[in-house]
């Protein structure tokens, strides 16, 4: 395979929209005027039949690169996708431009399928997505064989991996694709990017010296913000609140927590739901479509939400928790803005966390059935990606320049003007070093044989049971820092064991304990910065500012409020109908005729036919007919 960094092959590429029928199609079915760069390299791989590995990040915009060319070449294309929800979506947003494509997949009546299976043989598809098991193991495969299929679409094609961090072993039947269909190219889309993860999606699948597409990971549209966790009911409220009414994700860790964060913020009259895998199948579903069609706006879940949501307007994804890894990181907060419009990502974190994983990581190496050396090796790599995310969380740099090196990207700004760091919202503590001496004297005081709860109540004077059974309530620390909330308080100490002017001792029942450099602060020979346990007032973002300019803000809510009544008809997701980029355009140009209509970017020709008249209506101020 080659290099892992893109590869234009200047030999080879014919360059974007060369084409001309590719342009055609980009503006009459979905109203675009450009193909992102490397969009025209895969779309342009994929009609010479070359094989190609596209790893692009979410929201890059791998879903064009197949769905054009089967329109361009009038051809009958296959998408297999790992996931139902996945299919459903996709399908669902295409025919919102009437753009022929079916899925094929378990969920469906015998003669649902039946039916799908007439339009394949008829040639009516341009696409057919479905999952590896069905691709495989059913006569479909001789059927395509008859219908002459010449491109496969591998999506999510990291699952063939176990390097990834999603393995899917039925995946692994797809090598058949190769000796089956030798004359066909077969392409592979992923978000994911580590080397080895490549070159294993390329030597599975027998790709055949692919065209290697690597995008950028940076996504600028997102605002990184690292907030140090204190109070997390009043932070999660406080940042919900500067998206009203808008997409957001919620993530923690445990499926307790989701639902009893959610209840709390339905109670302060917020449209939110829960979800986890704990749940049964119909609730899931449920809370899935509710946010599909915009009748909630947050979601409170797991990780085990995101796959399959496409819903291109998440404002918000905020992690109440810290995650195990910068690729999941990268991953959750990539369903934020993938409209590319502005969206606000953040991290409530704590070090308490770490210690949490750590645990957890122990704990599931000793369940497995794994021998001990493998544990041990196990608990390693997790222990490392553990660190990487937690370094990511302390650092006082840049997250955009952050998260891109580690992805193995150089970032060429100084500042990205995007991050808490470049828009100088962190703020530190004043007297950091003299808080810094009280915390640590009071774990000498209580002879480093108790944990951070207990060391922060002496410190705040509370008279628990437990302090007044040790008789701390009499130590000289008893009280130091009298004014500060537990919350607070515990935060302070975290941030001084991040840091490793603390130390903290391993297992279920960890003390926190002096080392070297305690000694220092102590001896005030080492100064201490300490982060504002209470964040800075996020600013707003140039990249927001922009996305507003010119906006009419009431004809957006009207156009949105239109948009939902027309999902709820259809029962279709709101962002099918069509996504707020495209309504904001129309707010901003507010146009007075078809034509004009026409010119806002994501209107086509059938989105004109269907929601013309309507969207006229509204723009001049009368109610449209959903
Ligand atoms: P991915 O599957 O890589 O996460 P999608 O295919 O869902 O990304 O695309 C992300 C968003 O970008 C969608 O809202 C899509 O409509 C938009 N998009 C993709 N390509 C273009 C383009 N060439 N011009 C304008 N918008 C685009
Ligand atoms: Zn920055």
């Amino acid at each position: 395979m080659s290099s892992p960094t893109a590869t234009r092959d200047a030999a080879e590429d014919p360059g974007p929209h060369a084409d001309p029928r590719i342009a055609e199609v980009l503006s009459r079915w979905w109203g675009f005027d450009t193909l992102r760069p490397l969009q025209a390299d895969a779309i342009a791989a994929a009609l010479a039949g070359r094989d190609s590995l596209v790893v692009m990040p979410t929201g890059g915009g791998k879903s064009l690169c197949y769905q054009v060319p089967p329109l361009v070449g009038e051809t009958t294309d296959v998408v297999v996708s790992p996931l139902v929800a996945l299919m459903k979506d996709q399908v669902d947003a295409l025919e919102a431009i009437g753009y022929p494509a079916a899925a094929l997949h378990g969920g469906m009546s015998p003669e649902e399928r039946a039916a799908v299976r007439d339009r394949l043989a008829a040639g009516e598809l341009r696409l057919l997505f479905t999952a590896p098991e069905r691709l495989v193991n059913t006569g479909l495969l001789d059927l395509l064989a008859r219908v002459g299929v010449k491109r496969f679409a591998i999506d999510e094609a990291h699952c063939i991996s176990q390097w990834g961090h999603d393995f899917r072993p039925e995946y692994r039947q797809l090598a058949l694709l190769r000796d089956r269909f030798p004359a066909a190219s077969i392409h592979a889309f992923t978000a994911t990017a580590t080397p080895r993860v490549r070159d294993d999606i390329a030597r599975q699948l027998a790709l055949r010296s692919p065209a290697t597409l690597i995008g950028t990971f940076d996504r600028p549209n997102l605002v990184y913000r690292v907030v140090p966790r204190a109070d997390r009911v009043a932070q999660v409220l406080k940042i919900l609140g500067r998206h009203r009414g808008e997409a957001s994700i919620v993530y923690c860790i445990s499926r307790k927590e989701t639902e009893r964060l959610a209840a709390r913020l339905a109670a302060e009259g917020l449209l939110a739901r829960p979800y986890h895998a704990g749940l049964d199948a119909r609730e899931r579903h449920a809370t899935q479509e509710a946010f599909a069609s915009e009748t909630i706006d947050v979601v409170v879940a797991t990780v085990a939400f995101g796959m399959g949501i496409d819903r291109s307007d998440v404002r918000l994804v905020l992690h109440t928790s810290l995650p195990k890894s910068l690729e999941a990181y990268q991953q959750e907060t990539g369903r934020a803005g993938r409209d590319g419009l502005a969206a606000e990502c953040v991290l409530l974190y704590s070090s308490a966390d770490v210690f949490s994983w750590e645990s957890l990581v122990r704990k599931s190496a000793a369940e497995s059935e794994l021998d001990a050396a493998e544990q041990e090796k196990l608990c390693a790599a997790q222990a490392e990606h553990l660190h990487a995310m937690r370094r990511y969380a302390q650092a006082a740099r840049c997250r955009h320049a952050a998260l891109s090196e580690y992805f193995g990207q150089a970032y060429p700004a100084a500042s990205c003007g995007a991050c808490d760091v470049c828009l100088g919202e962190t703020n530190s503590l004043p007297d950091a070093t003299v808080t810094a001496q009280k915390i640590l004297s009071c774990v000498a005081r209580v002879g480093e044989r108790f944990g951070v709860r207990h060391v922060c109540e002496v410190l705040r004077g509370a008279k628990t049971e437990g302090v007044l059974r040790h008789g701390h309530d009499r130590l000289s620390t008893f009280g130091l820092l009298v004014n500060l909330e537990q919350r607070t308080a515990e935060n302070l100490v975290h941030q001084l064991l991040d840091q490793g002017l603390l130390a903290r001792t391993p297992g279920d029942r960890p003390v926190v304990t002096l080392n070297d450099k305690s000694w220092e602060v102590l001896r005030g020979t080492r100064e201490v910065v300490l982060l504002e346990p209470r964040a800075g007032k996020a600013r707003t973002t140039q990249a927001d500012a922009d996305d507003w300019e010119g906006v009419d803000r009431d004809l957006f809510e009207r156009l949105r409020k239109w948009r939902r009544r027309v999902a709820e008809a259809r029962g279709k997701p709101a962002w099918t109908i069509l996504d707020d980029k495209a309504l904001r355009a129309i707010a901003r140009q507010k146009p007075a005729s078809p034509a004009a209509l026409l010119r806002c970017k994501g209107i086509g020709e059938k989105r004109l036919a269907d929601f013309g008249t309507a969207i006229l209506d509204l723009v001049v101020g009368k109610e449209a007919e959903p």
